[in-house]
């Protein structure tokens, strides 16, 4: 029996899966933020290139991936599908437990299957330069990597917090060539508005996206680069599920339960639409479990509804869970999972009841992380160890229950650059912070007006 199921070269799949082609209902369509009509191509053309804004809107059920980004891809996928069988042990579960593990790409985790595309359509474009945020740096990385190799610049706003706090993914990105900001900045109108009033402004993802927006919009050579969120980004992410999908066939099994983090809500879709395809067509009845921080709750609590993806209302309106936008998640350790918002598609089969949400606090998280950490060997990212916290409780109930149930997960990414919070973990220093309700309602009741 195998441990570890792997794909060759030739079996990388050579198209991604659109699930706008199967879903029952599409989410309500992106609205302009100062009409509040449904957006057009030539309101997006100033910051994105054709061929995504296509891929936003398509219903073409495979798009096909050039053969340029198939070649980048090679450097690390297909990625490897493990059954967690010491895990198993561990839990003496019956469940057979298996993870798809995207830290093996070079910039750890699953961001670069997009950020290979997005730089790959800007260049065929014409387009010189990249602008975007990053929080805590793992987009940001990712990004400068995939202009690297297509020979474009990046600029990377970079949430000031962060820039400080958390060195090492900046200098990751300035060996690849990008440039780094701590944002706020005095480059951009919304840097400085947010400065005047704050100097000492400790920065935040939603302004750090306003900045970039700002910078792409308004330069000709420019575009702008979201790592989650939208339907072009999900859409690249679902290489993931098509490879899990032919992996859990090698090995003879087919997930009951599917799960993985969300933070905008890519990597996850990225393994689940592939099997959702089943489920839709009535070949399957897996269960789908988006994972959150109880301390970022978007699907658990927040309001299913318009918003806008930034602070300053630069971007389109989306329709979808969020905690308004003003929101200011506490500090937590998985800085990629302290986004608002999430995206719309993902969001549309939650509140449809084909995905289920679940949150947890990140105390119980942590100690997640490190059961895995010691069985398997991979210290994993703290955004996937909430994954990996549901698929322990998973394999737990499935005991209870004397139930052989097959879970499968995302492992999105491994945490050699969270040493610092694992440290913080194992010193007894986290805290776990529960969202009071007066808060949320307050952020809440700031919620654009449409209607
Ligand atoms: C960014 C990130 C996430 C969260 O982003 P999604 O768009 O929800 O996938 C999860 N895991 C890792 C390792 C990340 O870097």
């Amino acid at each position: 029996m195998e441990t570890k199921i792997l794909l060759t070269e030739k079996e990388l799949p050579t198209a991604w899966y659109n699930i706008q082609a199967d879903m029952p209902n599409l989410p309500k369509p992106p609205l302009h933020p100062a009409t509040k009509r449904p957006v057009g191509p030539e309101d997006l053309a100033p910051i994105f290139p054709l061929e995504l804004i296509k891929q936003e809107v398509t219903r073409e059920r495979w798009v096909p991936i050039p053969e340029e980004v198939l070649a980048i891809y090679r450097l690390w996928r297909p990625s490897p599908l493990f059954r967690a069988r010491r895990l198993e042990q561990v839990l003496q579960t019956p469940a057979r437990i298996y993870y798809k593990y995207e830290g093996v790409s070079p910039a750890g985790s699953h961001k670069l299957n997009t950020a290979v595309p997005q730089a790959y359509f800007n260049k065929q474009a014409g387009i010189k330069r990249l602008a975007t945020e990053t929080g805590a740096g793992q987009w940001g990385s990712a990004l400068s990597m995939a202009c690297n190799f297509f020979g474009m610049e990046c600029t990377v706003y970079m949430v000031k917090v962060s820039y400080h706090q958390k060195p090492y993914r900046r200098i990751l990105m300035q060996v690849f060539g990008a440039e780094v900001l701590a944002s706020p900045t005095d480059r951009t109108q919304s840097g400085r508005a947010i400065l005047s009033q704050d100097p000492d402004s400790p920065g935040s993802l939603g302004i750090a996206i306003s900045e970039a927006v700002e910078d792409a919009a308004t330069h000709g050579d420019t575009n702008y680069s979201l790592g989650s969120v939208l339907n072009h980004v999900l859409l690249h992410q679902t290489v993931i599920g098509l490879e899990a999908k032919a992996q859990m066939e090698k090995a003879g099994d087919y997930p009951d339960v599917v799960i993985g983090c969300v933070g905008g809500g890519s990597n996850y879709p990225g393994l689940a639409f592939p099997f959702l395809q089943d489920r839709f067509a009535g070949k399957a009845q897996s269960r789908f479990i988006a994972v959150e921080p109880s301390a970022c709750p978007t699907l658990t609590r927040g309001l299913h509804t318009y918003d806008f993806g930034d602070v300053a209302g630069l971007t389109p309106l989306l329709y979808m869970y969020t905690l308004g936008k003003d929101f200011m998640p506490p500090a937590i350790h998985a800085g990629g999972l302290r986004y608002h918002g999430d995206a719309p598609l993902l969001c549309q089969l939650v509140a449809d009841g084909f995905i289920e949400a679940r949150a947890y606090g990140q105390r119980q998280v942590f100690e997640a992380a490190v059961q895995f950490a010691q069985a398997e060997g991979i210290v994993p990212a703290p955004e996937s160890a909430h994954a990996i916290k549901c698929a322990i409780d998973e394999a737990l109930a499935a005991r209870e229950a004397g139930e052989a149930r097959v879970i499968l997960f995302n492992l999105s990414g491994h945490g050699h650059f969270d040493l610092a919070a694992y440290d913080a973990y194992l010193a007894g220093e986290l805290q776990d912070y529960a969202l009071p309700e007066e808060e949320l309602q307050r952020s809440l009741a700031r919620l654009p007006k449409v209607e």
